[in-house]
């Protein structure tokens, strides 16, 4: 068998494996009985690791060697073997042992968060921090790095980003959002949403959340709707692809943005080619670019007037009490701005600056500048310069993310970067899509989606982030997209503009 058959086959079973895993995951996640959970464990340990030994084997191992050499490979192919031979060769550098190691003692730290969370105790929880900071700082060194011990562990969930280039892209965001903010809060005039207070049956809720799904062209024939404790979306293989929501009775726009969050990711995932899945380049470019993906669908789709325009008389029929309610009105009311302790509820002008300290913190934690019994304070004196709040409590500051628990550092920046790349791609996007804001008011997205299959999705992860951005925009990416984006937008919400925004 040649090379290139061979290559086919064992990314054939990987996918399989991987496959398997990912629905036995999402049981876990939506279905499985508590009690299942141990026989579950058992399952997901012997296929991750039949998984792992063909992707770190020395038959694939030849196989890349060869193909690497090879002629007449397509595009894919060739993105494959670039793609997948660096996760085999990252892997690789990790001792085994030490792998076993850290996931053992990660499942320790999770548990031991999600106690130290519940009773807002740091003290709890640091001993296992400061062993996934030293696991971090082991795995950076296995994986090298050029100047920032950080870079190399950002390469998992951020391809080709670096320390340097973050501060980069960080310092102009922060010196145009910082004043941007205060200039809101202090002279701005806050949108009306005291007519949202009320309960909201989850039942009607599940009901309009699958309406949002279907609005936005998510395929309800290639995956489903399930209701979990933390939303996410997975995908389990081509024509599967699954979302989760979940409900807040008193809350109905909660709800609505999960599904259209959850839903940009999905349309992704549905988009990518099924060849794209065989070769292992399904899963998208980067977190980043992911995250992009959904944050356009929930922000600059769901939070724009031109949604509100066609969904108001949708939330009516399943909510009736806001059938006399203004589109307007519910437009302005689901772009509220204000300074927040927990970042997944943070408004779009707040969310970055819980990702910027986020950031800072990890850097000085893998760099050895900072040491993890200093974050509490470190966090509040960070919280107090962004924001101009302290939380109440570490509950509600350093220990709200289940992150560190997990030794995942260097995942916080995508959803930074997340939101930057959605306000290029949208710009890009409004540039090039005659109407797209006629169609969006009238419930048409198939011109928005048309173009994000063209330009995003049909990619996978053939390319790495910045190479997409230049292909999709003509250039790297530049954070004044979303400056100018929340600007306009929040400004005229506001009412404070001036003749300098404009
Ligand atoms: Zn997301």
């Amino acid at each position: 068998m040649d090379a290139l058959a061979k290559y086919r086959n064992l990314l054939g079973d990987m996918g399989r494996y991987g496959s398997a895993l990912r629905l036995l995951s999402w049981d876990q996640e939506t279905h499985m009985p508590p009690k299942g959970i141990e026989a579950r464990s058992e399952a997901t340990g012997m296929l991750s690791r039949k998984r792992f030994e063909l992707l770190v084997s020395d038959e694939l191992a030849r196989c890349l060697a060869e193909l690497r050499e090879a002629d007449g490979l397509s595009e894919v192919e060739r993105a494959s073997v670039r793609h997948v031979g660096k996760e085999h060769s990252r892997n690789r550098a990790i001792p085994p042992a030490l792998v076993e190691e850290k996931s053992a003692a990660e499942a320790q730290a999770q548990a031991a968060w999600a106690a130290a969370r519940k009773a807002s105790d740091f003290a709890a929880f640091l001993p296992h921090l400061e062993k996934m900071v030293g696991y971090a700082r082991q795995f950076a060194e296995y994986y090298g790095y050029d100047e920032h011990p950080y870079d190399a562990l950002l390469e998992d969930f951020e391809p080709g980003m670096t320390c340097r280039k973050l501060r980069a892209i960080i310092e102009p965001l922060r010196a145009e959002l910082v004043p941007f903010l205060k200039k809101l809060v202090d002279e701005g005039t806050a949108p009306d949403a005291s007519f949202l207070r009320g309960t909201y049956r989850v039942d009607e809720q599940r009901r309009l959340s699958r309406r949002a799904l279907e609005v936005i062209l998510y395929d309800f024939e290639a995956g489903g709707l399930a209701d979990v404790a933390h939303p996410f979306t997975i995908l389990i293989a081509p024509g599967d692809v699954r979302v989760t929501n979940r409900y807040v009775e008193s809350d109905v726009l909660s709800g609505i943005f999960g599904a259209l969050h959850e839903g940009g990711h999905a349309l992704y995932n549905q988009g990518i080619p099924a060849e794209l899945y065989r070769l292992g380049v399904a899963g998208g470019a980067s977190n980043g670019i992911h995250e992009s993906q959904s944050r356009m669908i929930e922000n600059q789709v769901g939070r724009s007037l031109e949604f509100w325009n066609f969904f108001q008389p949708v939330l009516a029929e399943h909510f009736p009490q806001f059938g006399r309610v203004a589109p307007q009105a519910l437009f302005a009311a689901a772009n509220l701005v204000a300074p927040s302790f927990i970042r997944v509820d943070a408004d779009e002008v707040t969310y970055n600056f819980h990702v910027m300290l986020r950031f800072e913190i990890e850097a000085g934690l893998i760099d050895g500048s900072i040491e993890a019994a200093d974050l509490p304070e470190l966090w509040n004196d960070a919280m107090k310069r962004y924001l101009g709040i302290v939380p109440p409590s570490d509950a509600q500051g350093v220990l709200q993310d289940v992150h560190w628990s997990v030794g995942a550092f260097g995942y916080f920046p995508s959803y930074m970067l997340g939101n930057l790349y959605a306000a290029q791609l949208y710009a890009t996007m409004r540039d090039q899509v005659p109407h797209l804001d006629a169609a969006i008011g009238r419930g048409d997205l198939k011109p928005l989606v048309g173009w994000l299959r063209e330009n995003v999705h049909r990619y996978g992860a053939m390319y790495e982030p910045q190479e997409l951005m230049e292909r999709i925009t003509g250039h790297e990416l530049d954070s004044a997209h979303f400056v100018r984006y929340v600007k306009e937008k929040y400004g005229a919400i506001y009412g404070c503009q001036t003749p300098s925004d404009s």
